[in-house]
């Protein structure tokens, strides 16, 4: 690594060692960028990287709330506003129980770069609660989003700050957010993204993320003249991503195999097609957070406490959630054969995980320019409200698989430019960053 990137990752490490998923993105992005630091010294005389690891602003807040007994809960709300010389801060929501400053750091910096690379005005943020949604009704959820509104809403604006969802955060919550916005400020503007279509959301945004994926999925085969038509697939999680993953593969000709949960994960040789599809919906709108349902519905294997990443398949998309899938996972499916993976969550391969892909012959896409797909579509719903208008299905489509192919071909260009065909990480981080860095340079010390 480069003299100075490695000062500034070591400076990092004393200042915030307790900070791991942070640290761990960050040496990711530093790793591939090492190479520009060392032939343009304006970004460290410009002392870029110091600049660009630490957020404008994090906000951290108590959320009371009342569950249907009439019991009081407090639960840590925040928001990382990161960076916002690209546009607005934009970033989902997470409601998780993993939740804490570190990993929304974590999230908000991957957050930055995935953002420029979609071409579109789009700075950086991410923000979420450690309230765990399982098993809550209703009434709950909307309680817990009204009294996190309460707080943020004094954050936002639709040229400030405009969240969206993450995990646990989906159409419903979304609402409910928004209501509570509307009603605060008394106003109604485009503050948060994955609205309902009827009230300002636009069309595919809910199967955007999954859609992008597959999009960048097909221009990778396209390199080595293949396609989806007949690959097996394995994915993993259950929720917003995996749905619009598992819909396109079906469209394209493949055929996805697995889903997962946190109880483990369900084998369906025969594809998840038609209302199984259907199904998943009615998994996560349960708030059960069990994937074995699948199994006792369609009577199909289910593999208690166990990944995904067994089964033989040609290509494998982690969609669940960060460090799902390490070294040995990796191994596996390699050995079985696999020859793509592309990452639909926000950093699901460890390092050790993506480092041993990308020493194999297999292709591997980072999440920052797979997974894109989801807040480029955000940024086409902020255009339509920004226009009083909403565009059709066709045309929203359009945009987001032209969006995909761009983010590919930055990608593909900028390692090509570093002798490294191929290496879609080093690409996808060098392009995100050189838009930013550049950026920064451009508008001063600030
Ligand atoms: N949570 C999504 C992501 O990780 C979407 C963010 C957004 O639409 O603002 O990119």
């Amino acid at each position: 690594m480069n003299k100075y990137t490695a000062e500034v990752l070591q400076f990092l490490k004393n200042k915030y060692p307790w900070e791991k998923e942070f640290i761990q993105s960050v040496t990711e992005v530093f790793e591939s960028i090492s190479y520009i630091m060392e032939f343009n010294p304006i970004y460290q005389n410009h002392r870029i990287l110091e600049r660009i690891v630490e957020p404008d602003r994090t906000i951290s807040f108590k959320v009371p709330w009342k569950d249907d007994q009439g019991k009081i809960h407090v639960n840590s709300g925040y928001r990382v506003e990161f960076c916002n010389v690209l546009g607005p801060y934009k970033g989902g929501l997470r409601f998780h129980a993993s939740v804490n400053q570190s990993s929304l750091k974590f999230l908000g910096f991957e957050q930055i770069f995935k953002n420029a690379l979609t071409g579109l005005l789009l700075g950086g943020g991410k923000g979420g609660s450690d309230f765990n949604p399982r098993g809550k009704t209703d009434g709950e959820i909307q309680n817990f989003c009204q009294s996190f509104m309460m707080e943020m809403s004094r954050h936002l604006g639709p040229r400030t700050d405009v969240p969206a969802g993450d995990i646990g955060v989906g159409a419903r919550e979304i609402g409910y957010l928004f209501g509570t916005y509307r009603r605060l400020r008394n106003s109604f503007d485009g503050v948060l993204t994955g609205k309902g279509l009827g009230w300002g959301g636009s069309h595919l945004r809910p199967e955007a993320t999954g859609y992008g994926v597959v999009y960048f999925t097909e221009e990778m085969l396209k390199q080595v003249n293949e396609n989806l038509d007949g690959k097996t697939v394995a994915v993993s999680g259950f929720g917003n991503v995996s749905w619009g993953v598992v819909k396109k593969v079906n469209d394209l000709g493949g055929k996805v195999v697995t889903l997962s949960g946190p109880d483990g994960y369900i084998y369906d040789p025969e594809g998840i097609t038609g209302e199984k599809v259907d199904y998943m919906l009615k998994m996560r709108l349960s708030g059960r957070d069990i994937v074995a349902d699948y199994s006792t519905e369609f009577k199909v294997d289910f593999k208690r406490e166990k990944r995904p990443w067994e089964i033989p398949c040609d290509i494998a998309i982690p969609c669940a959630i960060q460090n799902e899938m390490n070294e040995s996972d990796v191994k596996t499916l390699l050995a079985n054969g696999t020859k793509c993976i592309v990452e639909g969550a926000n950093l699901p391969l460890t390092l050790e995980a993506m480092k041993l892909v990308q020493e194999s012959d297999a292709m591997y896409a980072p999440g920052k320019a797979s997974n894109a797909g989801g807040v480029a579509c955000s940024g086409l719903e902020m255009s339509q409200n920004a226009l009083f208008l909403k565009w059709s299905r066709d045309e929203v489509d359009k945009r987001l698989h032209e969006i995909m192919r761009n983010i590919h071909t930055q990608c593909h260009e900028a390692a090509l430019e570093f002798n490294m065909p191929g290496n879609y990480a080093l690409g996808a981080n060098v392009a995100g960053f050189r838009r930013v860095a550049n950026a920064m340079i451009d508008q001063g010390i600030n």
